[in-house]
């Protein structure tokens, strides 16, 4: 038996393990508390919304755990089955250049995944999220959804990734990882740049915030910051789902603020604007700054340790590959990185928990009350249905923003509400 695949296979087994374990909790957790409002909540949420919540939550939570296991011998029997060496032969007898064979095989690949995973999808958006009344997308949204996210990925990763093979193919073979994080972090720039613009508009409609107070104070706000904004949009969230959001894209000259029309209408003015302010603050702070030096040293890393796996026969060998070659490195390294760096997902969890707290403060701060962002943040938990009784262990493990109680408190702590 092939050392690397043991490993990995200890590693999965741990990660799917702990995953169920933590998962089981939290749905337990929850359970012990569906009688009981939190106390905080109480003239904020009815029994109903309330039941509502758990419902959703556990029901979400279990359907995680089927997926996970359904895909587990159907992720071992294509390892062990052979199956990737054997597209690999199909695919080599066709004789084109390594670089046209290597995109061909990944995109062989990533369909047979795709196929996989779209009955999930398709139940998770027409059963779940419909039966909880969040969902709006037709079958016909969704797929043609589906059709242009796929066409976006064979028109930015097909020339990303076929630069990538020809740099660990050519005579750049000792530095490709250099070459390939240079041009990664490069598109990465480019396309966070240009994203509100010519993204986005591919699957929403952006519409100008019309003139009018929200406006006024919007842009009140972000000179009394100094934050530098282009453009103030709403966005029609709601022909997908009624869950709602605001986010800041896009960089420079092209930054805009996108409202979902969900939010816009949930929100009072106050409420609204403290939120930004949140938004802001991740800019101020330099949140997005820290998030893309991690991201893109987190890649490096990456993409280094994969030089050194690519001259190993037993990399290949775990999968069954009888060549070795920069595909086949590629795709064994994207179907088990993830369970090697699993456990430490919890160091980026904590590092972004920071972050929110730091921006619910710069938003106290600004609007000089915490009453708002306590109050919308109430808001948006509720309008999501959003769990209230997390298991403390899951919420650590995975939560990327500190539960909602945990911010509303840290949020009325008085030397946050202190008026500057
Ligand atoms: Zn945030």
């Amino acid at each position: 038996m092939n050392s690397f695949l043991v490993l990995f296979a200890t590693f999965y087994s741990a990660q799917h393990l702990l995953d169920s374990w933590l998962t089981g909790l939290n749905i337990a957790h929850v359970r012990r508390h569906q009688d009981t409002i939190p106390p905080y909540f109480r003239d904020k949420i009815d029994g109903a919304a309330y039941g509502k919540s758990i419902a959703y939550t556990i029901e979400k939570a279990r359907f995680g755990l089927v997926v996970s296991w359904l895909q587990i011998p159907i992720f071992w029997y294509l390892i062990l089955s052979g199956f990737y060496g054997k597209v690999d032969l199909t695919i080599r007898s066709l004789e084109y250049g390594p670089v046209i064979t290597g995109l061909a095989y990944l995109a062989s690949v990533a369909a047979v995944f795709l196929a996989i995973s779209v009955p999930f999808g398709l139940y998770s958006t027409f059963v779940i999220e419909q039966k909880y009344g969040f969902n709006r997308m037709t079958f016909q949204l969704w797929l043609f959804d589906l059709l242009k996210s796929v066409l976006l990925s064979i028109v930015i990763g097909g020339p990303v990734l076929a630069a990538m093979l020809w740099f660990m193919d050519s005579h750049l073979r000792g530095v490709w990882w250099l070459y390939t994080w240079t041009l990664l972090s490069l598109v990465q720039i480019f396309i966070a740049a240009v994203f509100p613009v010519f993204l986005l508009p591919l699957f929403n409609k952006l519409t100008p915030l019309e003139d009018g107070h929200l406006k006024q104070e919007i842009l009140g706000l972000a000179r009394k910051i100094n934050f530098r904004l282009s453009g103030i949009y709403t966005m029609d969230g709601s022909k997908r789902s009624t869950h709602s959001n605001a986010f800041f894209a896009g960089l420079g000259k092209l930054r805009r603020i996108v409202l979902f029309d969900t939010l816009v209408k949930s929100l009072t003015e106050l409420e609204l604007l403290a939120v930004l302010a949140h938004e802001m603050g991740h800019n101020v702070k330099k949140h997005v700054r820290t998030g893309l030096i991690v991201s893109s040293a987190t890649s490096l890393a990456g993409l280094y340790v994969l030089s050194l796996l690519v001259h190993q026969p037993w990399f290949y060998g775990a999968f069954q590959f009888t060549h070795p070659s920069a595909h086949a490195a590629v795709l064994i390294f994207m179907k088990t990185a993830g369970s090697f760096t699993h456990f430490f997902s919890p160091l980026m969890s904590i590092l972004s928990r920071k972050h929110e707290y730091e921006a619910d403060r710069f938003a106290v701060e600004v609007m000089a009350q915490p009453q708002p962002m306590i109050e919308g943040l109430a808001k948006l938990t509720r309008d999501n249905l959003a769990n209230l009784t997390p298991h403390p262990w899951y919420s650590f493990f995975y939560y990327s923003h500190p539960t909602v109680m945990e911010r509303i408190r840290a949020l009325e702590k008085p030397d946050v509400a202190k008026v500057p």
